[in-house]
C-alpha cells in the first residue's frame, strides 16, 4: 500500500498539483485497504514531506485502524468528510503559510454539490482542480494477490454454475435460475454478486442485459446466463449460452459463429495490440458470417474491484493491452424476436499471451 502511495504521488506531481483528493469508494479501498462506506484519502505530491491522510468518521475508527497500513495518517472527522471535515483535518502546510496549494479532485466521482461544499469550507485556502482517472490508471495492472482473488472468484462462480446445471434448466423460471445461482454463490463463500445474474431464454436472449422473468424455460431453446461472484472485494464475470434441446440450424450456426469469434479474439489477447484491434478480430468474423449488425456492443472490459473497469476492448479502446490486465472477451449475436448467444471468458494478460481464469467448457452444450 505504501508503494501505491508513491505511484499515485508521482502522478499528482506530474499534474502539477500539491495533493489529490480520492473520494470514490473503490479507489479509496484500492489505495488504502479501508472498506468502510465513508472514507476520503488525501495523497500528497511529495510523500517525503507531507503525510498521506485517510479520513473517516467515528463509526469506522476501529475498522480503519485494522485495515489501513501505517503509511496512512488516520483522522477521525466529526463533520462531512467532503467539506468541513477535510478542512479541519488538512495537514498544516510546512511553509507555515495558510495556503494548502492546488488540490486535485476526480470530477468523474465528485458531485457539483460536494465541490461547492469543499470550496466553501476551505474559503480560498486551497484551489480545487479536476484530475480524473489517476487511480483507475494504476488499477489497470493487477498485482499477484489481485489476480489470485479474481481467479478465486471465477472458480467459485464456475462451481455455482455446475450446481445449477446438475439440477437442469427446463421447467424452472428465469427468476428461479437466477436465485439458485445467487444462493449457490453465497453458500460457496461469495460476499455478494458482481451484478444480479442475467438469465434470458428464447427470444428474451436477444436483450444483451435482459432481466430474469417469471417465465418458465422450455425445451429446445437457448438460454443465456451471465453471472459473477465477488470475493474479497474482487469480481468475476462469465457468460454461457446453453441449449435445452434441439435448436434449428440457424441457431446452431449463430452459436458456432459466436464461439469462433470468441476463440479467435481470446487468442489475440496479449501485450501489444489495442483493445480496438482485439475487438476487430471478433467483429470481422461475425461480420463475415453475416451478423455484423447483431453484435452491437464492445468485445469486453477490464474486471477488478469493479465489474466494469478499464481497459475497454471496443472501438474506443485506444490503449495497448499490457501484462497484468484482466479483461473479458464476450462477443454476442442478438436477433430481435428470435434468440441471442453470448460467450464470455475472463482472461489475464500474461507476458506472452493470456490465461483464462474461468474453467467451464464453451462448446455447444445440451442441458435439459
Ligand atoms: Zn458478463
Ligand atoms: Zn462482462
Amino acid at each position: 500500500m505504501a508503494e501505491r502511495i508513491e505511484r499515485l504521488a508521482a502522478k499528482v506531481a506530474e499534474a502539477g498539483l500539491d495533493w489529490l483528493l480520492v473520494s470514490a469508494p473503490l479507489n479509496v479501498r484500492w489505495l488504502t485497504g479501508f472498506t468502510g462506506s465513508n472514507g476520503v484519502a488525501l495523497c500528497p505530491a511529495d510523500p517525503g514531506h507531507h503525510p498521506a491522510v485517510l479520513l473517516t468518521d467515528f463509526r469506522y475508527s476501529e475498522q480503519v485502524a485494522a485495515q489501513a497500513p501505517s503509511a496512512w495518517q488516520i483522522e477521525i472527522a466529526s463533520n462531512d468528510l467532503l467539506g468541513a471535515g477535510l478542512a479541519e483535518h488538512f495537514p498544516v502546510p510546512d511553509t507555515g503559510g495558510d495556503s494548502y496549494g492546488a488540490v486535485g479532485y476526480d470530477d468523474r466521482h465528485l458531485t457539483v454539490a460536494q465541490l461547492g461544499a469543499l470550496q466553501a469550507a476551505f474559503d480560498g485556502r486551497a484551489s480545487f482542480e479536476p484530475l480524473s482517472g489517476s487511480v483507475e490508471t494504476l488499477r489497470l495492472i493487477k498485482s499477484a494477490s489481485e489476480v489470485e482473488k479474481i481467479g478465486a472468484a471465477a472458480e467459485l462462480a464456475d462451481a455455482a454454475m455446475i450446481e445449477l446445471l446438475d439440477g437442469g434448466l427446463v421447467g424452472r423460471t428465469e427468476l428461479e435460475v437466477a436465485l439458485i445461482l445467487e444462493s449457490a454463490m453465497r453458500r460457496l463463500g461469495a460476499q455478494e454478486l458482481s451484478f444480479p445474474p442475467i438469465v434470458a431464454a428464447g427470444a428474451h436472449g436477444a436483450l444483451p442485459h435482459a432481466e430474469p422473468r417469471d417465465v418458465t424455460i422450455a425445451a429446445d431453446e437457448m438460454v443465456t446466463i451471465d453471472w459473477g461472484a465477488k470475493l474479497d472485494g474482487y469480481c468475476s464475470d462469465c457468460t454461457r449460452t446453453y441449449l435445452t434441446g434441439e435448436v434449428n440450424d440457424v441457431r446452431s450456426q449463430i452459436y458456432d459463429l459466436v464461439l469462433e469469434a470468441q476463440i479467435a479474439a481470446a487468442a489475440a489477447v496479449r501485450p501489444g495490440p489495442t483493445g480496438r484491434e482485439v475487438d476487430l478480430v471478433a467483429r470481422k468474423i461475425i461480420e463475415e458470417g453475416g451478423y455484423g449488425e447483431n453484435f452491437g456492443h464492445g468485445l469486453g472490459h477490464g474486471v477488478g474491484l469493479d465489474v466494469h473497469e478499464a481497459p475497454r476492448l471496443s472501438r474506443h479502446g485506444d490503449a495497448p493491452l499490457e501484462a497484468g490486465m484482466i479483461v473479458t472477451v464476450e462477443p454476442g449475436i442478438y436477433v430481435a424476436g428470435e434468440c441471442g448467444v453470448r460467450i464470455e471468458d475472463l482472461l489475464l494478460v500474461t507476458a506472452d499471451g493470456s490465461k483464462v481464469l474461468n474453467g467451464l467448457p464453451k462448446a455447444r452444450q445440451l442441458v435439459s
